[in-house]
């Protein structure tokens, strides 16, 4: 059998940095030259530019993604999180999945490509109360709560809590958050006269903004007229001021000034994932620090980073901003320098310095600046559209969202809201005799509590298998591994019919730190199991 010399080439993300990479890779590399793996924590990429279109409905919630596995078909896709990366060794680790084990992915070649998060770290209050706004969950989520907050107040009699929850708050007056707002201001308008109670209530859209003007990315004047369409359209714009803080009725902003309401909207920059803050890498502006080929400082010839993650610079020396025309950009950029590692050719720079810049203010208006030429009102709305329809990929999205939006100019928006009822994860599970709960060498997720039933504690050790202890109605398991997250130490096996309550790792360190009594008997046990028991016969797991 002849030797396989395939490259391993991994990519992590799958957003328009990531997905843009694998495709290029696919194009200039054979199937016999490199083997491309791309992991990503969903199966599709979401195109953030029309994010903001969910909110009205006006585009349906598949249609503005790309399903990654038809868009990269040659590339192994792995839907998982990353949860380490070891750059000495060259292996990413991945989150578990069914099968609660880590899986290491060994790599020749590294692309980095992960985006950002909001953090909301520093800011009181907005983790519980603010919504944020970059994933298609977190589009969905204000959808659903924009449309909550308008039965709720059609249905409500005090005047102070109504107002409340027809006054609408987004913080950021970037390309995000102008969207965000257009989108949102048009949506509730549209829809309020569907609200037999509501329709002549008064509703608030608050936009607040740091700078003295509204889309500092743009020019004076298109930022200035984007702030007179808004507020021509009902939008309160506060300039020269922030969103600070948040509570479950107010948001605070740093003046002071303090407005009610129930839905607040933070579009704040983002920092990159905590998997890359970990890493022993140089950063600049909290950013992966790459050279002008786009090769991470330190690791030049292996690994790459680019998107939001990375803090590139062009050729010409201008700082690359975070957005998708120089993420796609990048993403050729790295592909075609991989393939000239591997073939011995020359490398590239990364020279593009960006075409120009849009941004949609909903209702048939838009402003853009493309190479110079500025534009706003119907033509650059007609412009916004045109160009990211053909700049989304795949066909058969293109022609999704074009159906959408002929929908959505012939026909009032949609007003249903999704009710997606999670409940508790903690669940009950039931085990037949000889079922196995978990396996030695397992990933701890979960903390178990025997309702009924019985079940045996195993362990292998040296080619043999020990038997340590019999568990019964009333004991727990699965503690040890999950507090020092570790692997599972030993196999546990139902020994007859057995009703166990699962609470799994996320839901149990909740418990753990707001319940302080929950967590000392876990913590006590898992202690007592580990000095008493350990190698003799605990079974913590
Ligand atoms: C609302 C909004 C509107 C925008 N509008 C525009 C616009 O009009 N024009 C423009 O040019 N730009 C726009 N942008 C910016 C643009 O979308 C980003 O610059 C671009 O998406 C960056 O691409 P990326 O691949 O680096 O990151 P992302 O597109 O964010 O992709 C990162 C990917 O990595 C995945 N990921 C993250 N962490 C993990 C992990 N631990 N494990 C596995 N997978 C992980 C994510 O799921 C995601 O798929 C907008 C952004 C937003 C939020």
């Amino acid at each position: 059998m002849m030797p396989d010399n395939k490259k391993k080439i991994l990519v992590l993300g799958g957003g328009f940095a990531g997905m843009y990479a694998a495709r290029h890779l696919e194009k200039v590399l054979r199937a016999d030259e490199a083997e491309i793996s791309l992991v990503n924590q969903e199966n599709y990429s979401v195109y953030q530019p029309m994010l903001p279109e969910v909110i009205s409905g006006s585009i349906g919630l598949t249609d503005v993604v790309s399903p990654i596995r038809r868009i990269c078909p040659r590339s192994h896709l792995i839907m998982r999180e990353v949860e380490s990366i070891d750059l000495a060794k060259k292996v990413v680790t991945v989150a578990p999945g069914f099968r609660p084990r880590r899986m290491e992915l060994p790599y020749d070649y590294l692309v980095i490509a992960l985006g950002g998060i909001t953090d909301f770290y520093g800011m009181p209050g907005m983790i519980e109360n603010a919504k944020p706004f970059r994933t298609l969950a977190d589009a969905v989520a204000l959808r659903n709560h924009i449309i909550h907050a308008l039965e709720e107040a059609d249905v409500e009699t005090d005047p102070a809590q109504r107002s409340k929850l027809l006054t609408f708050v987004v913080a950021g007056g970037g390309f995000s958050g102008v969207e965000v707002m257009a989108e949102l201001n048009d949506f509730v308008y549209a829809v309020k006269r569907n609200y037999s109670r509501i329709r002549d209530a008064q509703m608030r859209c608050v936009l607040v903004h740091s700078g003295d003007r509204i889309l500092p990315e743009m020019t004076e004047d298109l930022g200035r007229f984007a702030q007179k369409i808004l507020v021509k359209r009902g939008v309160e714009i506060i300039l020269n001021d922030r969103l600070e803080a948040a509570t479950s009725e107010m948001a605070i902003f740093k003046s002071g000034i303090e407005v009610p309401s129930k839905t607040i909207v933070s579009t704040v920059p983002s920092v990159i994932s905590p998997v890359l803050q970990k890493l022993d890498c140089k950063k600049e502006r909290g950013r992966l620090l790459v050279n002008g080929q786009m090769e991470l400082v330190g690791h030049e010839g292996v690994v790459w980073a680019l998107g939001d993650c990375a803090a590139a610079k062009t050729k010409a020396g201008t700082p690359v901003p975070p957005t998708a025309q120089h993420a796609i950009r990048e993403a050729t950029t790295v592909a075609n320098n991989i393939a000239a590692i591997m073939r011995g050719s020359a490398r590239s720079e990364f020279a593009f310095e960006g075409l120009g810049k849009l941004a949609s203010l909903g209702h048939f208006s838009a402003v853009a600046d493309i190479m110079g030429i500025r534009i706003s009102g119907p033509l650059a709305w007609l412009l916004w559209r045109a160009i990211y329809l053909m700049k989304m990929p795949g066909f058969s999205q293109k022609v999704r969202i074009a159906l959408d939006w002929l929908v959505a100019i012939l026909f009032p928006p949609d007003l249903v809201q999704l009710k997606m009822l999670r409940g508790s994860d903690i669940k009950r599970q039931h085990f037949e005799p000889g079922d196995v709960v978990f396996n030695q060498g397992d990933f701890g997720d979960s903390v178990y509590v025997i309702e009924k039933g019985t079940c045996e504690v195993l362990r292998e050790k040296d080619g043999a298998q020990q038997h340590l202890a019999d568990l019964g109605a009333g004991d727990y398991f699965g503690e040890m591994a999950v507090l020092a997250d570790v692997s599972r130490n030993a196999t546990i096996r139902a020994v007859s019919a057995m009703e166990v309550l699962l609470i799994p790792k996320d839901d149990f360190n909740l418990l753990k730190t707001t319940v302080p009594a929950f967590g000392d008997v876990f913590t006590q046990l898992a202690k007592k199991r580990s000095t008493a028991g350990g190698e003799s016969g605990q079974p913590g797991s």
